[in-house]
């Protein structure tokens, strides 16, 4: 396998070098540089922005049925080349090969879907209030589009963004995270050798409040799709307002796990471990407060913490790595800043609750019991490989507890009970609820979250709507 130097994608021209400003991109398995990632000057983004007007006005007048074909051959060509992008995602980002390889099926699948449904971007026709009238509501295509994407599953979330502004017939120039090139421009390859025409799709990397400022202060953008956290989504959506921009955004979340007594409370402990500790716990969706009946703790929690000491961490090339790094050294001073916080107001590590020692950005998969409310890992997204496990009584506590912050991403719960199934799924504040499973964002379902987890929806049917205007037209 070898590595791709990331080069920025403009007006149909892979671009590299040529005085441009480089940041390092590292490997955190390693801490070692595996390239060099040009930044995209003022004058790139200014012909980028020329490139997706041209590229706009050329893709939406291809037909859906065009659009369909040529999104479900990108969706084989990202099938066939699923080895080689999963290496370059290890690389660059340490989760372990068969981890990166489920992401990219999911990125082909979300890429088969959109397929589908761009032959189906239809309006609808009223009934007429009187005698010669046709009363339509049509879709048209948003416009050209700024997405931002972040690191941590960087082919999925680049992948939601470029498909559904492709499918509904828009351009879109794209900034993955810098840290995690890689992914976007494999998808970009093969939205090209596909047949997506030059000028529909822009890469651009560089330091990422200077590639936003300038792209969403520009009226070609009509459309912005950023993934990342709440503090920087707030800052673009500060920056949208000038231009009235619409937006789509996906942040931070902090998810409660709710197991009540009537589940087989061992097995549950068992699933999580995997769930918890994909990609590191670097994941918005992972569960991070797990709450359980205090009836069934000590089963759970045995299970649980069983599975987490047989973790094994290492280099994602590793085939035997359970859990590779931290995607930067940033995260493991978000870590070490979470447990001494838990640690000074009481809580208990049962596992992990350090740095592992050598090169790369390492740290051990971490269980924190008797976790006060008030400790900063119960109201501060952790997105690492940290989870409290709490307990609780009554269900009226643990749906405060579950609703008590700002964030409403996703929610997990574990029940038989078809009646408390029910009005957990109407009780909990998430964008995304997983009752007795944990399977929350296939491509058919819309995906977003609630308060300050985020603001309109990706996947499924709504995931196309994002990208298109709605009208009315009363034609007489
Ligand atoms: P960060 O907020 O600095 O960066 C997160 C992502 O946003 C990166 O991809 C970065 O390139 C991008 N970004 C940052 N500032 C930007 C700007 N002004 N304009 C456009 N893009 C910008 O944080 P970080 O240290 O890289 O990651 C840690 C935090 O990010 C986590 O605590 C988590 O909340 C959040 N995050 C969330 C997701 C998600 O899936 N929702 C993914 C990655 C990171």
């Amino acid at each position: 396998m070898s590595y791709q130097n990331p080069e920025l994608f403009i007006a149909g021209r892979w671009l590299t070098g040529e005085g441009r400003e480089t940041s390092p991109i590292l490997n955190p398995a390693t801490g070692s540089v595996i390239a060099d990632l040009p930044h995209a000057t003022a004058a790139d983004l200014d012909r980028a922005l020329e490139s997706a007007q041209r590229g706009f006005q050329l893709w939406r007048q291809r037909s859906g049925v065009d659009r369909s074909r040529v999104l479900q051959r990108a969706s084989e060509l990202i099938r066939e080349r699923v080895e080689s992008i999963a290496y370059t995602i290890t690389l660059e980002n340490g989760k372990p090969l068969n981890q990166a390889r489920v992401e990219i099926g999911s990125v082909a699948d979300l890429f088969e879907y959109y397929a589908g449904e761009a032959r189906r971007a239809y309006g609808r026709i009223l009934p007429p209030r009187g005698a010669g009238q046709r009363l339509m509501v049509l879709k048209q295509p948003i416009g050209p589009v700024a997405a931002f994407s972040p690191w941590n599953f960087p082919a999925q979330t680049t992948g939601r963004k470029l498909v559904g502004a492709l499918a509904a017939g828009c351009s879109c120039i794209i900034k993955p995270a810098e840290e995690t090139p890689g992914a976007c421009i494999a998808l970009v390859q093969a939205c090209i050798d596909a047949g997506v025409p030059d000028d529909v799709l822009n890469i651009v990397f560089g330091a990422p409040a200077n590639i936003s400022a300038h792209l969403i202060a520009s009226t070609t953008i009509a459309k912005i799709s950023f993934t990342g956290s709440t503090a920087v989504g707030k800052q673009l959506m500060r920056l949208a307002a000038a231009n009235m921009t619409r937006m789509t955004m996906e942040l931070g979340g902090h998810s409660p796990m709710l197991v009540f007594e009537d589940t087989d409370a061992r097995a549950i402990g068992a699933t999580t471990v995997e769930r918890k500790f994909r990609n590191a716990g670097q994941s918005c969706t992972t569960p991070s407060r797990i709450y359980v009946h205090t009836s069934v703790y000590e089963p759970f929690l045995d299970s649980f913490l069983g599975g987490v000491k047989q973790l094994k961490v290492g280099n994602g090339l590793d085939t035997t790595a359970d859990m590779g790094p931290l995607a930067n050294e940033r995260r493991i001073l978000a870590m070490e800043h979470f447990v001494a916080d838990a640690r000074r107001r009481g809580a208990v590590v049962a596992t992990g609750g350090h740095r592992l020692e050598g090169k790369g950005f390492f740290y051990a998969p971490t269980v924190l019991t008797d976790v006060p409310p008030d400790a900063e890992v119960m109201n501060l997204e952790p997105f690492g490989p940290i989870v409290s496990v709490v307990r609780f009584e009554t269900y009226e506590a643990v749906i405060t507890a579950a609703n008590r912050l700002r964030y409403g991403l996703a929610a997990y719960a574990f029940t038989h009970s078809l009646k408390r199934a029910t009005a957990l799924s109407e009780d909990l504040q998430a964008g995304v609820v997983g009752i007795n499973n944990f399977n929350v964002n296939p491509p058919e379902g819309p995906f977003g979250g609630l308060k300050e987890s985020g603001y309109g929806l990706e996947g499924g049917l709504e995931g196309l709507d994002a990208y298109m205007d709605t009208k009315f037209i009363n034609q007489s």
